[in-house]
């Protein structure tokens, strides 16, 4: 009865999480999952993309079709082989869907990678070149986690001001976030195809998708 209304919605989200905290278990598992499409979505995109344009491209489609589906908020991202050019894993916001506020898109495509490979540490000597392609400039989480990733390039295409524009709070980054993470060797580009990203948000908005802002968000 209880899943019942949990699934019908007729609890709130506290009470939600106090009945998933009640289930018996003898351990704490923690799931995040990606949305029903996307592993066919990877499986269609297994070759090499040798361009920058075309792997923020295939970030901004994730956000796309995230909004599309009803499966998230407008934000996606993919971890790439900057050799080789193929993709390591992607990622779609899914924050509501997982009940997980740390489930920005970068925060699982990054934790996509490391768990493909094995390794927490992106920047390990035998992992590849890997490099962040986000349809949106991190937020002040996401900021924070890409030094402990190894993750070695952030390319991003709207502004952290882009998605504050419909709503978002991006949370209180430091001015100076490109030089902290530039002194820890990782490489930024920014407003790769912002206006592709910036239309994905801007739809979002118009459908007027949730606005899942943490507390005393400005
Ligand atoms: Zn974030």
């Amino acid at each position: 009865m209880m899943a019942a209304a949990v699934r019908s919605g007729h609890l709130s989200a506290c009470s939600a999480f106090a009945y998933a905290c009640a289930m018996p278990s003898s351990e704490q598992t923690i799931y995040l999952h990606g949305p029903s499409w996307l592993a066919g979505w990877l499986s269609n995109h297994a070759g090499a993309y040798p361009h920058s344009e075309e792997r923020m491209q295939l970030a901004i489609e994730l956000s796309a079709i995230n909004v599309a589906e009803g499966t998230g908020g407008p934000f996606g991202a993919v971890v790439v082989d900057m050799q080789s050019g193929r993709l390591i894993s992607a990622g779609v916001n899914r924050v509501i869907a997982c009940s997980a506020s740390m489930a920005h898109a970068e925060m699982m495509a990054i934790t996509a990678a490391q768990q493909k490979l094995g390794c927490f540490d992106l920047a390990a000597s035998d992992t590849p070149d890997c490099a962040l392609f986000t349809s949106c400039e991190p937020c002040a989480m996401c900021f924070g986690a890409l030094p402990w990733s190894g993750v070695r390039h952030l390319i991003c295409a709207a502004r952290d001001g882009d998605a504050r524009a419909i709503g978002f709070d991006e949370g209180p980054k430091m001015a100076t976030w490109r030089s902290q993470l530039e002194k820890r060797g990782i490489t930024i580009q920014t407003d790769l195809c912002r206006a592709d990203a910036v239309d994905v948000l801007q739809d979002y908005a118009k459908r007027q998708g949730v606005i899942y802002n943490g507390r005393h968000a400005a």
